[in-house]
């Protein structure tokens, strides 16, 4: 074998984030998986967490686990509850020996004008978008301390840098998570921990799915011309944005080449927010 070829195949070899351990909340289904599979492909071990039946999360664990041949393990925290969320935590710990990745991503969202807002519906989007992932940091930072390493990505949104008529509690909270991003990366700045926050413009998921469908029904057209309309009115690129790639902005945002970039926001928009 030439030396090339011996090079190459241990470049192969050698993922970029080799037996870190990951934790993705909200990583059953859309933005959360794909962040997860991609971290996974690239070498990390893995703790899920999301509402999905039982049958739904032993496919996802033996998907991953399959094309990764990393450790995939689950728990079923739910992200409005500070005691359920340190659990979460802990067994990322007991299981896998640390948290070296944080990646904040559950969220809902609810559609309705401020006078309109239900308020449980405010509470549930603050509680699930927002505190969440101060639960999870206040958590988890003490681990990464004691281990000089840490990565927190928090999935924001544009709607963490701009605003949209009718999303009153997800604008708040995506721009609370941007302050809270700040602010947990100069507590940290000088312990080998980053914290920064991405923002996807338009991605297409469950849940962006529903919005779609209630422009679809609103216009009387089809899911298509919904969708097209959707991106036109928002995201010059007028493409999606792909889980992928989001994925491959958290690889990039844990890797050793980022680890003097924190408390910034990454945009992933297709020109959104240039406008
Ligand atoms: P999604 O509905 O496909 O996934 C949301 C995930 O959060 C699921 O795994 C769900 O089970 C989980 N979740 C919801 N409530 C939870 C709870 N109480 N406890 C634990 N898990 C819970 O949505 P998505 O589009 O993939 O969104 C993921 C993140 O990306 C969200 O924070 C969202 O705000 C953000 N985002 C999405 C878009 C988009 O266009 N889809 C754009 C910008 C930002």
């Amino acid at each position: 074998m030439s030396q090339l070829e011996a090079s190459a195949t241990k470049e192969q070899h050698s993922k970029i984030l080799d037996n870190k351990v990951a934790v993705v909340t909200g990583s059953t289904s859309g933005i959360g998986l794909g962040i997860a599979r991609r971290l996974a492909a690239n070498g990390c071990h893995i703790v899920l967490n999301g509402l999905a039946d039982t049958a739904e999360v032993e496919r996802v664990k033996t998907e991953l686990a399959e094309s990764s041949q990393r450790t995939i393990v689950y728990h079923g925290a739910d992200m409005t509850k500070p005691q359920e969320i340190a659990e979460l935590v802990e067994f990322a710990v007991n299981e896998l020996g640390s948290v070296d990745i944080l990646v904040n991503n559950a969220g809902i969202q609810h559609t309705a004008s401020v006078e309109d807002f239900p308020v449980e519906k405010w509470d549930a989007v603050l509680a699930i978008n927002l505190s969440s992932a101060f639960h999870t940091m206040r958590a988890a930072l003490p681990h990464m301390k004691r281990n000089g390493f840490g990565r927190i990505v928090n999935i924001a949104s544009v709607h963490g840098l701009v605003a949209s008529a009718q999303k009153a509690a997800y604008v708040a909270a995506k721009h609370g998570l941007i302050g809270l991003t700040k602010v947990a990366a100069l507590e940290n700045a000088e312990t080998g921990i980053t914290v920064n926050a991405v923002c996807p413009g338009w991605v297409r998921t469950p849940l962006v799915e529903k919005q779609i469908t209630d422009l679809a029904q609103r216009k009387g057209v089809s899911q298509e011309i919904a969708a097209e309309e959707l991106l036109s009115a928002k995201q010059p690129s007028k493409r999606f944005v792909e889980v992928d790639e989001l994925g491959d902005t958290v690889v990039f945002l844990a890797s050793k080449a980022a680890s003097n970039i924190t408390g910034s926001s990454i945009t992933v928009d297709g020109g959104w927010t240039a406008q």
